[in-house]
């Protein structure tokens, strides 16, 4: 009675009642799917995927856990950056509609000492008065 192989799905004519692989090279196959073999190099090794997976379900439980931190850490971090565009905002908006209002820039130094030597005028013409 003919069978499919359990590995490769094709039909075989199995010489005992429990065999279910065609040829040795399907049941060696079918056990290192089994039991997560990965083929490198030219050869075999066991996966460290369950290993990875059990990594991950513990990183993903410990996120979990720190989920609070993390959230409040990026509040954070949001908050900042808004306040910060925020502020270039308004700068941009204070430079472009009212550019004479942000401190320090070369033109309120000049218009400044500009005062001042206004002053200077007007206490020299007092005191000549
Ligand atoms: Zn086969």
């Amino acid at each position: 009675m003919e069978k499919n192989c359990k590995y490769c799905r094709e039909l075989f004519n199995p010489r005992r009642k429990n065999h279910i692989y065609c040829c040795p090279s399907c049941k060696t196959m079918a056990s290192y799917e089994r039991n997560q073999y990965k083929y490198v190099s030219g050869h075999y090794q066991k996966s460290e995927n369950s290993l990875v997976e059990q990594k991950e379900k513990e990183s993903a439980i410990s996120i979990k856990d720190s989920k609070k931190d993390v959230v409040n850490l990026n509040s954070i971090a949001n908050s900042a950056l808004g306040n910060l565009a925020a502020d270039s905002l308004s700068y941009g908006i204070k430079k472009v509609f009212a550019p004479n209002t942000i401190p320090a820039t070369k033109e309120d130094i000049l218009a400044l000492q500009k005062d001042i030597n206004q002053l200077k005028l007007l206490l020299k013409m007092k005191t000549i008065n």
